[in-house]
């Protein structure tokens, strides 16, 4: 919103500073108000994402500039508001990452509430809204996302975003379906059109006709049934037909997850993302705040084991300090484990903290991004001298925790037998470990087509790391995303994992393939799919041999 210059009389300038004040106050009491909301409904850990906002909201460097422009200029308090608040997005959007250019957007998201209170305009046009609608935006802040009521937005899409962005994090809890980043939607839709927006395909359909209407509607009846016959797998067994347990652990970012996982049928996590602490808020977190994270996730387990991996920042999850020194090669840089030795107070009180944390259940610890042996053992190293730190100050902890390791770069997974004779557990990780085999970045959309998991190469690294486990007898699971992928669950079976730790939306889907397949048919699979040597086979045995096992499967194929 563009705001005009206008000069005010010196008569009204107190007036238009008890209308700044009032509307300051008030767009403070709004956003307690959603991340409380948040916090209710999602978990304490989303709900910091509001911080940011309410920090600014007290900042008295850039609140009494603003102040200080209206008493002495004499302009009007919106004028001061949208200078200011413009003024600081362009300064975070000058710094060039990812991780400025969300903070511009959360201080427009700011400037927005602020100009609508001094308006006199309620922001919320949704709160009007009485019957449910699909939100259609240029870009939706994670803030907007996180305090969306669900029962009236029952979708949205935007132009702007990813899939990583804070916002997709927050909708993907709220559970509704979402496409962000289809560019141009905002040309496409008029108030009142009739939308469907698919958030399986990322399909969004303007106008569609009845008959396109009347097989969404089927098709959404049947995914109801789907998911009710989902629903009552949880309490079944994870057992292939010959008997055979597969154990499904989740994979985590916010300790309010675990309810939802248990409830679909989860053993335990086995990967805690442990960087989101550091992401949502201006510093970093405390000992005390990362131990309490940590002891109420084990808490909620309630016995049930979580594997905790150490800070895996960098790359494309920075915190302020990193993002202000940008690396010219960022997935190849000062990330995850690298990043943790060059900044070992970070590391230490992370370490202290799990540690503490240890005594309240059953936990294991592993470090991300291990690409040499001497890495390994300076994290061991720093590991162990932190435990007796903590030995001396009578901490109590538990003394046996296990220390695994990642296995996600293509040299851990060439040298795993050197590796093998120092940890308890590999955890194979091959969304980064594609990226590094294949030289494709992740997360970029032009080379999305050659990130393939499906790839003979990574096939062939992931079936060394397991052998190797099984010959140094050392427990091995695998987190990436293909966890969660029913087309690769009979390979990754017949290649020999036995756990399996993916999205927890995803546990009863790979658990109805695990229960309708036996390990031989499966180890007959990672036969014939060794044999291979490009992907389109591949794929093409894979989807096959899933058809054959579970006819109705859906054997699509959505990313790595
Ligand atoms: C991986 O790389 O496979 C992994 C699980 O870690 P992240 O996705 O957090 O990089
Ligand atoms: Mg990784």
């Amino acid at each position: 919103m563009h705001v005009p210059q206008h000069r005010i009389r010196e008569a009204e300038v107190a007036s238009e500073l008890s209308r700044l004040e009032n509307a300051i106050s008030k767009a403070r009491t709004d956003l307690e108000a959603d991340r409380d909301r948040v916090a209710e409904k999602l978990g304490p850990e989303p709900a910091k994402i509001f911080e940011f906002h309410l920090g600014l909201l007290h900042d008295s460097s850039l609140l009494d500039p603003i102040q200080e422009r209206v008493s002495t200029e004499r302009v009007t308090a919106s004028y001061a508001v949208s200078e200011a608040f413009r003024g600081m997005a362009d300064q975070f959007r000058a710094m060039g990452s990812e991780v400025f250019r969300l903070k511009a957007s959360d201080v427009l998201d700011l400037d927005r509430r602020l100009l609508a209170q001094l308006s006199g305009q309620s922001r919320d046009r949704l709160a009007r809204v009485t019957e449910p609608v699909i939100l259609i935006a240029h870009e939706l802040t994670p803030t907007e996302a996180a305090s969306l009521d669900v029962t009236k937005v029952i979708g949205f899409a935007t132009d702007a975003g990813g899939r990583t962005g804070h916002t997709s994090i927050v909708a993907a809890a709220l559970g509704i379906p979402v496409i962000v980043g289809s560019k141009t939607i905002t040309l496409h839709v008029d108030d009142g059109d009739r939308v469907i927006i698919d958030g399986n395909t990322g399909t969004i359909i303007v106008d569609p006709d009845d008959e396109t209407i009347a097989q969404y509607e089927l098709d959404i009846e049947r995914l109801k049934g789907f998911r009710a016959g989902l629903r009552e797998l949880a309490s079944l067994e994870s057992e292939t037909s010959d008997g055979t347990h597969i154990h499904l652990l989740g994979n985590i970012e916010f300790e309010s997850e675990i309810p939802a996982l248990l409830e679909k049928g989860g053993e335990g996590v086995g990967l805690f993302r442990t960087e989101f602490l550091y992401l949502t808020s201006l510093s970093d977190p405390t000992e005390d705040e990362l131990y309490e994270s940590y002891k109420i996730a084990l808490e909620m387990l309630n016995g049930a084991p979580m594997t905790l991996r150490t800070l895996d920042l960098g790359a494309d999850k920075h915190t302020q300090q990193q993002a202000e020194e940008p690396e010219r090669n960022p997935f190849l840089g000062l990330r995850s484990i690298r990043y943790c030795l060059q900044n070992l107070p970070i590391f230490r009180t992370q370490l202290r903290a799990i540690l503490r944390a240890s005594a309240h259940g059953t936990m294991k610890v592993m470090f991300p991004l291990i690409s040499t042996a001497m890495e390994l053992r300076q994290a061991k190293m720093i590991f162990t001298d932190v435990m007796e730190e903590c030995e001396d100050e009578n901490i109590e902890f538990d003394h046996n925790i296990e220390i695994g390791m990642m296995i996600e770069v293509p040299s851990a997974a060439l040298l795993a037998s050197t590796f093998a004779q120092e940890v308890s557990f590999f955890s194979i990780g091959t969304n980064d470990l594609i990226q590094y085999t294949l030289a494709v970045d992740r997360g970029n959309e032009r080379v999305a087509s050659l990130y393939c998991p499906a790839n003979p190469a990574v096939i062939m690294l992931i079936k060394n790391v397991i052998r190797v486990g099984k010959r140094f007898k050392i427990q091995t699971s695998l987190c990436g995303e293909i966890a969660g992928e029913t087309l690769y669950t009979m390979l990754l079976i017949g290649l020999g994992l036995r756990t399996l730790s993916l999205v927890p939306a995803k546990i009863p889907e790979v658990k109805r393939v695990i229960r309708s397949v036996d390990i031989a048919t499966c180890k007959r699979l990672a036969r014939k799919v060794g044999s291979f040597d490009s992907e389109r086979q591949v794929l093409n045995c894979l989807r096959d041999e899933l058809r054959k096992a579970l006819p109705d499967a859906d054997v699509g194929w959505s990313g790595g």
